[in-house]
């Protein structure tokens, strides 16, 4: 059975958030000290998070699932997640393209950990790979992620090529005034590395609260800039994804950008979330959430779960509000909520 939001969107895509933990503390999601961990306790068990994907794989016709956190890597024995969460089949006579198969399993990494897992996870059973890379300059690494990590994630991204993923993506947050300088250079690294770079808009959920208006660096912009230097063009139909693509004339690539400010593609999205405490949210931007995890462990069957779902689905709205005055922002930032 397909799961319908009010706006006739079918939802396709699960963002499961495997821990609210991280070993960086980029300056647009964390603040460097005093951010609350979850209590262990508190954070869904890897029977849980599979109980919950085969609700949604199984009954709902999901057929993504795209671990990310928090640092994912940093959640113990991942692999062994992955592996549950391949054992999934898409119902046989779902609409998907993957009907009958199992669901397509990605994550989003800070890839500094990425040369010790990559060979583990791809055997498990992943699909696709996203590592977080915002300058190639090693003193702006250091003050955007507050970790000396570049030469480690460099090395997790070849890993990634080197265990079998393709394409392996890269995300780049842009910043005004903190790294749009590298624009150009990050789309030339994309295009010698083979490996397709995603521009992403700065959004309002940095714990620090620093976002405005005026720091996104938009769509247009990034377009104009990497145009003047390599001609390239607009890859029609972006479908659900949430990323524009443009491929380079002379055949060297594509660079994806998500343009969630400049041109919001809410109407298209088919994405709902679960945070590692077991909330469900229907969007990044959502005020509201479903506690899954409570109502799992007072014992409620899947029946049960799978209403509060369909409920909670009922309540997706039709877009966020980023560039109007009723917009609120959520109370958990970024890496509390799993991008
Ligand atoms: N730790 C992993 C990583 O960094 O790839 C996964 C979690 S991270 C929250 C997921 C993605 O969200 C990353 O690509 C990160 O760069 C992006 N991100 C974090 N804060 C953001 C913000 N305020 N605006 C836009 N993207 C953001
Ligand atoms: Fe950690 Fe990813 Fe947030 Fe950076 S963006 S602090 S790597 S969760």
């Amino acid at each position: 059975m397909d799961l319908v939001d009010p706006f006739g969107r079918t939802i396709r895509d699960l963002r499961i958030s495997v821990t609210d933990r991280c070993n960086f503390r980029c300056t647009y999601c964390m603040p460097e000290e005093g951010m609350k961990w979850l209590p262990r306790s508190d954070v869904l068990s890897f029977e849980e998070m599979e109980r919950l994907a085969r609700m949604f794989v199984e009954r709902f016709e999901v057929d993504g699932l795209r671990l990310t956190g928090g640092e994912p890597t940093v959640r113990a024995h991942l692999p062994v997640l992955v592996r549950k969460l391949a054992e999934l089949r898409v119902p046989a006579g779902s609409s998907s393209p993957l009907a009958g198969q199992k669901p397509d399993i990605s994550i989003t990494t800070n890839g500094s950990s990425f040369r010790l897992l990559a060979g583990e996870l791809r055997d498990a059973g992943l699909d696709r790979v996203n590592i977080s890379l915002d300058t190639l300059q090693q003193e702006k690494f250091l003050q955007m992620t507050r970790r000396d990590e570049l030469v480690r994630v460099l090395d997790g991204i070849e890993a990634a090529k080197e265990a079998g993923f393709s394409p392996v993506k890269i995300n780049a947050v842009i910043e005004r005034g903190v790294n749009d300088d590298e624009i150009l250079a990050l789309a030339t690294f994309g295009r010698e590395r083979d490996v397709e770079v995603r521009f992403i808009e700065f959004m309002p959920l940095d714990a620090s609260g620093h976002w405005m208006s005026d720091t996104v660096v938009t769509q247009d912009e990034i377009v104009a800039m990497i145009g003047a230097v390599y001609p390239i063009e607009q890859v029609p139909a972006r479908g659900a994804a949430p990323a524009d693509r443009w491929r380079y004339l002379d055949g060297a690539g594509m660079i994806g950008i998500i343009p969630t400010i400049s041109r919001p593609f809410c109407g298209d999205c088919d994405r709902v979330r679960l945070t590692a405490d077991g909330q469900f949210r229907t969007c990044l931007f959502a005020t509201d959430e479903f506690d899954l995890l409570t109502m799992m462990r007072r014992g409620a069957n899947d029946d049960t779960v799978a209403a509060e779902i369909q409920r909670a689905v009922g309540t997706k709205w039709a877009g966020h509000q980023i560039n109007q005055v009723t917009f609120t922002r959520p109370v958990r930032s970024m890496s509390q909520i799993g991008g």
